[in-house]
């Protein structure tokens, strides 16, 4: 079933969501680049910007156009909607010699997330298999993923650090969603594609005011899939990653050490990146305590520390550790790669650390491996 959505189609189904009293979750402009947070209507769309991205940039730019969606990864994921930054476990109160431990039931508001990009959805399979898994479900991630109503936005503008079509993730939609949208814009026409792809999507599609799609919208909905795949920035070779994994004594492993600031920041805006830590806090008379447990990173000295130290304690062996699983042993362990080719980890390092570089420079084995920019 695929409609082209009335001037207010794309209000429609918001105000349909809402109604159903799902809080929708949906790219927005906040603070100078496009994120996501809660919207109330279609008018909180970031109609009318885009972005240009680049290893270590970003800028928010105006299209001079009315398209909607004319941007690829906003700067933060889905994750924190699913596995928030910070999850309280366990709050312990002592009364005299009594101590009540209460352990809060998972929260799950019920939630649309709208613009859900190709990669995105990738993403979410990618944690649905860690946090799913029937031997070790997470009880948070369960909760809120239950029931999340799905509107997918296909990418017509992949940006300059995406590479979703070499992961085989994207740009175009294909499963996981219940509603997918395409964005057709011609200056002479403006057309909102939808596609159902559940059967709460064709409920909700059959009661937005829409037309069958024709041939010829169909056919220019091709158009733009290949010319969004024609403009993806970079791109990810799988020959590369394996002949990349095989050499730990590398010299690119030493060079890419040299600039990583071991920040965390790749893992933080990683749609996939789930490592967490536990927090123990008391209060100031000891009568309250709390567990909490909080995003983490591999990035960070603590992550491997064990009695007498951190297994991992120079930045080289993070980072290593970091790629190659995220490319190499995420497979083995989850029959998935850790990466969907979104491209944050690029475009929000710092030193603009970029790893579709870094994999084709150690697949290749000649230690003179010019970085671009480089001093010779
Ligand atoms: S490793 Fe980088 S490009 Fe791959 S999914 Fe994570 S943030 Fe996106
Ligand atoms: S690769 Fe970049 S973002 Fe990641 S830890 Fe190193 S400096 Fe920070």
């Amino acid at each position: 079933m695929v409609q082209v959505l009335g001037a207010g189609g794309l209000d429609e189904i918001v105000r349909a969501l809402r109604a159903q009293g799902r809080t929708v979750v949906g790219p927005v402009v906040r603070d100078g680049v496009i994120t996501h947070d809660v919207i109330d209507s279609a008018a909180d769309l970031p109609r009318g910007w885009t972005e240009e991205q680049d290893a270590g940039r970003y800028q928010l730019a105006p299209t001079g156009t009315d398209e909607i969606f004319a941007f690829s990864s906003p700067s933060t994921s889905w994750k924190r909607y699913l596995y928030p930054e910070r999850t309280l476990l366990i709050r312990a109160r002592r009364r005299r010699d009594v101590v009540e431990i209460h352990e809060p039931e998972p929260e799950a508001p019920p939630m649309a997330f709208l613009g859900v990009r190709s990669c995105d959805l990738a993403a979410l399979d990618v944690l649905d298999r860690v946090f799913l898994d029937p031997d070790a479900t997470d009880p948070t991630y369960a909760a809120r993923r239950g029931d999340v109503f799905i509107v997918a936005v296909a990418c017509s503008f992949p940006g300059n650090t995406c590479f979703c079509s070499s992961m085989d993730t994207g740009p175009t939609p294909r499963s996981g969603f219940d509603l997918a949208i395409r964005e057709l814009h011609d200056g002479a026409s403006h057309d909102l594609l939808v596609e159902a792809g559940s059967t709460r999507g064709a409920a909700l599609l059959a009661e937005v005011e829409s037309r069958a799609a024709s041939d010829t919208d169909v056919a220019r909905a091709g158009d733009s899939h290949d010319r969004a795949v024609a403009g993806m920035g970079r791109r990810l070779r799988s020959d590369d990653i394996q002949r990349a994994a095989l050499d730990p004594d590398h010299p690119r492993w030493d060079d890419v050490a040299q600039r990583c600031l071991a920040c965390a920041n790749c893992t933080m805006v990683c749609p996939t990146c789930f490592c967490s830590a536990t927090e123990d806090s008391t209060d100031l008379t000891g009568t309250e305590s709390e567990r909490w447990r909080v995003w983490d990173s591999c990035f960070t000295l603590d992550f491997t520390h064990l009695h007498g130290g951190s297994v991992r304690s120079s930045t080289r062996s993070r980072y290593r550790q970091w790629l190659l699983h995220k490319l190499v042993t995420w497979h083995d362990q989850f029959d998935a790669s850790g990466c969907v080719g979104c491209g944050r980890c690029i475009t929000w390092c710092p030193v603009g650390i970029d790893l579709t570089e870094e994999v084709a420079a150690l697949a290749r084995s000649d230690e003179s491996v010019p970085r671009e920019g480089a001093a010779p």
